[in-house]
């Protein structure tokens, strides 16, 4: 075999890639992983600064039935904890610990809308329906990660009982497709109360793909030392069994008759099988068609159109704050995975027709106009509050707490900033005004407290790991998905119309996340081999 020519390359070190090329060195194949950065991970990945453990990208990992069989087939061994989230209104704080407390939520949520207690009832109801659903959907391990000839008593005791509500569920699940505003509108008269648990999610999620939130969040786990330790074992595992692993390296052109990858710097690699487990819509705008059959350029050339119409995820501004204050204190209000509104007023249609309006008329609209939106959609949103320390004490210095606070954000915004020139100052107003609102509602001690804080935009998001706006879950929900969103065909998901070329990861399958990522790339690996 010539040097750079590989059985299969794959493109992107994060999650979904990672896992493509655990499972096809395993199988003994010459693999080569390419990734743009000097560590693999991508969103999945944990960063150290001033003696703090930072998680920049998801902030804990939902087992979905595929992580825990993925790592055992895999012959890894990694310490978990659990990853308990609290829910907070205001000066209300519940923490989801078991099933059952989602009666406390019910009164978190009557004790501030008292007028609307029969429609949260009914809301209840749906809820518990869907976590009945998700006992099923993730009720045994995924069968995709078990050796199903050396498991019969896995076939016979769990699969075969399981697969008949499993197609029901699906059935459900199918027909709850719907926006997950449309449907709370049709339950709940109160829009404030509709807005503040729409605005958990990203625009349009799925109705049943939101409502399991409540089930997701008693799945969430932690590895010690941070989730980044999830791509480290795996890296390992590819170097131990023969893979190589190219970081700081881009791909910049796909050459798919010669089946060949120039990279940034010119070197070029030739593949038998392509995992693009990256970004599509560059996979599109950088592969050559010349010389393929003209019908399957023509394929290639409607597949590239239908990509290219759509959008990525809505994006995540985060900001990471050093804090001289022990862990307790903040274990005192919440758990170290925290989704807290403080207003109970509910965004509104601030982070959606006003800012539409604003970004539409962005060169005719006085400044004051967006540091007044910048208030309103601070003080009426909802944070995703991460505090590693809580779930493993080695990720702060004694006697002091890291804390991640996130919320949802559009990439346009950052672009329209940035190009107005503005983006020192508004990085500025979003991080103290997010400092005032947390201080003044929930954890009145920190201003007094911050050693030191700095933030990561959606900008910065597109620019590490190369996403399309920013996005982190790959497809808008807002757009017609170019990828395959049934689960009963997620089978499908890894297809491109490229010869020799499969897709995994947040862009291959949608809704995604952790678990679809490493579902795709454990399929795309799996086609590979079949092929093979
Ligand atoms: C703040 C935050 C919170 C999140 N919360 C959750 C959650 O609660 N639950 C959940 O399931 N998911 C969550 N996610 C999403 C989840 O982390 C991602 O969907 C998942 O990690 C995507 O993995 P991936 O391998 O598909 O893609 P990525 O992690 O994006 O990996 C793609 C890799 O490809 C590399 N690359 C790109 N282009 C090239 C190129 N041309 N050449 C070489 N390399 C290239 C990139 O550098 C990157 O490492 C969250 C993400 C963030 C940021």
């Amino acid at each position: 075999m010539r040097t750079n020519s590989y059985h299969t390359i794959i493109v992107g070190g994060g999650i979904a890639g990672l896992t493509a090329a655990a499972y096809l060195t395993k199988a003994g194949k010459s693999v080569l992983l390419i990734e743009k950065n000097e560590v693999c991970g991508g969103l999945v990945n944990t960063f150290w600064h001033n003696g703090f453990g930072f998680d920049a990208g998801v902030r804990a990992l939902e087992d979905a039935g595929i992580i825990a069989p993925m790592l055992s087939q895999l012959g890894i061994t990694l310490e978990m904890v659990p990853s308990p989230v609290s829910i907070g209104l205001q000066g209300d704080v519940v923490n989801i610990d078991t099933v059952h407390d989602i009666a406390h939520y019910r009164d978190m949520l009557i004790k501030h809308y008292p007028q609307n207690a029969h429609e949260i009832d009914a809301l209840m109801k749906v809820i518990r329906a869907i976590m009945k659903d998700m006992e099923v959907l993730y009720g045994i391990e995924n069968p995709l990660f078990k050796d199903l000839k050396k498991d019969l008593g896995y076939i016979f005791k769990k699969l075969l009982p399981w697969l008949p509500k499993f197609i029901l569920t699906i059935g459900r699940i199918n027909r709850m497709n719907r926006p997950v505003e449309e449907f709370l509108d049709t339950l709940l008269s109160n829009s404030a109360l509709r807005d503040i648990i729409a605005q958990h999610f990203f625009k349009k999620t799925p109705t049943f793909f939101a409502l399991s939130y409540m089930s997701l969040f008693l799945d969430y786990h932690y590895p010690k030392g941070g989730v980044g330790k999830l791509p480290e074992a795996i890296t390992q595992k590819i170097l131990a069994w023969g893979g190589h692993i190219r970081t700081q390296t881009t791909i910049r052109e796909v050459w798919a008759h010669s089946q060949t990858l120039i990279d940034t710097h010119g070197a070029s690699y030739t593949y038998e099988n392509l995992i693009w487990a990256a970004d599509l819509k560059t996979l599109y705008r950088i592969t050559h068609t010349d010389h393929l059959p003209a019908s399957t350029v023509q394929k290639i050339e409607k597949q590239k159109e239908a990509v290219m119409r759509s959008r990525g995820s809505d994006s995540i501004f985060s900001l990471f704050l050093e804090v001289d204050l022990p862990v307790e204190y903040f274990g005192a209000i919440a758990h170290g995975h925290f989704f807290y509104t403080p207003s109970p007023q509910g965004l509104g249609q601030t982070y959606t027709r006003e800012l539409e309006t604003l970004l539409l008329a962005w060169e005719s609209t006085p400044q004051e106009e967006l540091w007044a939106w910048l208030e309103r959609y601070i003080e009426l949103n909802t944070f995703e509050i991460a505090i590693p320390a809580l779930k493993d004490p080695i990720l702060a210095p004694q006697g002091q707490t890291g804390l991640v606070v996130s919320l949802l954000a559009e990439y346009e915004l950052f672009v329209k900033v940035e190009q107005s020139n503005l983006q020192t100052l508004f990085k500025e107003r979003l991080e103290s005004k997010i400092i005032e609102v947390l201080t003044r509602s929930i954890f009145p001690k920190l201003k007094a407290h911050i050693l030191h804080q700095f933030s990561f935009s959606p900008l910065g998001i597109a620019q590490r790991v190369a996403s399309s706006e920013g996005a982190v879950t790959g497809w808008s929900f807002e757009y017609p998905s170019p990828v395959v969103n049934k689960i009963q065909f997620s089978d499908r998901s890894v297809l491109t119309p490229i010869p020799r070329v499969f897709q995994a990861g947040q862009w291959a399958y949608s809704p995604a996340g952790v678990p679809m990522s490493i579902l795709t790339g454990k399929l795309a690996s799996d086609r590979v081999l079949k092929h093979a």
